[in-house]
């Protein structure tokens, strides 16, 4: 795999529109910025090789690589990634309350990942109206103020290189799969320096099938309503195919068909639904709400999951098996919907290529598949 530098990022990536704000490349450097949710580089840089273009998860993956270094193993492919278990599961009767997008699993496991010392700082997610606000905390009591999901890109891995520079070691990191692939390849050492030591101690992921550009998002939304009156959104699983607004007085549906076109170009590329390079993944449960999906993939997150559970964190049940089909098709179609989109992008179809980023030579179509 090819590792470039800063100048490679700007033309193969932020240039061709295949940028989803992750937030990886800002504040490594003084030279990455983001503003309004707009990543930019803003002087030149002439290193060869950096950690900007290394961690990005836009740029080519090698995930063969990352297979084998968190499983021993070449990738496989398959629709949901690598895993131990997939349970339903909801917060339980230890955990604070709070505003949580569904079961509030996500909130549980990071906030009993600080009590028990297993991490040292949380990477989360909080808003300022509709702006999503990385956070960096220490603070049990913090981590319900960040609950609910912002269906805006956010660059929260902004606050991981943050919390290295502040010294943490032990980091916590909830994101959506582009993030985690992003911290994943943060993990691996990929440009092979001598004094080189993994930040990273907990990894929960989001499942996610797209995120909005938050200029497009907030230019669409202020056409229709006050923007300051808005609390909360939700996207419940299909087939229900709206986005719900909520206001102080009422819920406003919005058809996910008006919705689409707001969409970053660079998820149309994306072929993981479920955050496959996580310890642990969390999305909705389709059917009752309440509660969440839960894949539960490495030693160390059902580790976690068990504590969480035997600690009254978290209550876990069985997920019944049309649910469990529904996700591997869900997840089986993006990555199917990635490829193609992938290979009209690659074929240079006019009309395509309005629609779809321009993928750079080096993407290797074989990679996911
Ligand atoms: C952009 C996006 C798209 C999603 N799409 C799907 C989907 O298609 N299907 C599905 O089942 N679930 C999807 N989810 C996940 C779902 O909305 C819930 O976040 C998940 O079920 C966890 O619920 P919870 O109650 O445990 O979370 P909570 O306990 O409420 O915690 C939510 C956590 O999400 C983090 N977060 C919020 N917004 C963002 C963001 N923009 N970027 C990174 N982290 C964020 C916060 O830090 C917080 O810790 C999506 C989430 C996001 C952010
Ligand atoms: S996708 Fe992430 S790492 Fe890549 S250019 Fe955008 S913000 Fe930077
Ligand atoms: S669809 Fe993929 S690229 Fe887009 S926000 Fe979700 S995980 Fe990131």
């Amino acid at each position: 795999m090819q590792i470039s530098g800063s100048n490679e990022l700007v033309e193969q990536i932020l240039k061709n529109d295949l940028c989803v704000a992750c937030g990886a490349c800002v504040g490594l450097c003084p030279y990455f910025k983001v503003y309004r949710g707009k990543v930019a580089m803003t002087f030149p840089c002439d290193l060869t090789q950096g950690r900007c273009y290394a961690y990005c998860p836009k740029t080519e993956v090698d995930y063969d690589n990352l297979s084998q270094t968190f499983y021993g193993k070449p990738y496989q492919g398959s629709a949901l990634g690598e895993y131990r278990r997939i349970a339903a599961s909801r917060a339980g009767d230890k955990m604070i309350s709070g505003p949580f997008q569904n079961g509030g699993t996500v909130s549980a496991l990071m906030t009993l990942a600080l009590k028990t010392g297993m991490i040292d700082a949380a990477v989360l997610t909080d808003s300022d109206g509709l702006i999503p606000v990385p956070r960096l905390i220490t603070k049990e009591e913090e981590v319900v103020q960040c609950a609910s999901a912002k269906y805006v890109a956010s660059p929260t891995l902004s606050c991981v290189n943050k919390g290295v520079e502040e010294g943490y070691d032990r980091i916590g990191v909830v994101g959506t799969p582009c993030q985690m692939t992003a911290v994943a390849q943060m993990k691996c050492n990929l440009l092979d320096k001598a004094d080189f030591k993994d930040p990273i101690a907990f990894t929960v992921g989001l499942f996610c099938t797209w995120a909005l550009d938050f200029r497009t998002f907030v230019d669409f939304l202020s056409d229709r309503l006050d923007l300051s009156t808005i609390c909360s959104m939700d996207i419940p699983p299909p087939p229900a195919e709206v986005l719900i607004v909520k206001t102080a007085d009422k819920d406003i549906e919005i058809p996910l068909s008006d919705i689409r076109p707001l969409v970053l170009k660079g998820c149309s590329v994306c072929p993981d639904m479920t955050a496959e390079w996580a310890d642990v993944s969390v999305g909705a449960y389709e059917g009752k709400p309440g509660w969440n999906t839960l894949i539960i993939r490495s030693e160390k997150g059902e580790v976690m999951v068990d504590e969480a559970v035997k600690e009254g964190f978290l209550i876990v049940d069985e997920l019944p098996a049309l649910n469990l089909a529904h996700l591997i098709q869900g997840a089986d179609g993006k990555k199917r919907r990635a490829r193609e989109n992938i290979e009209k992008a690659a074929a240079g179809n006019d009309s395509e290529r309005n629609k779809q980023p321009a993928v750079t030579e080096n993407w290797k179509m074989s990679s996911f598949q």
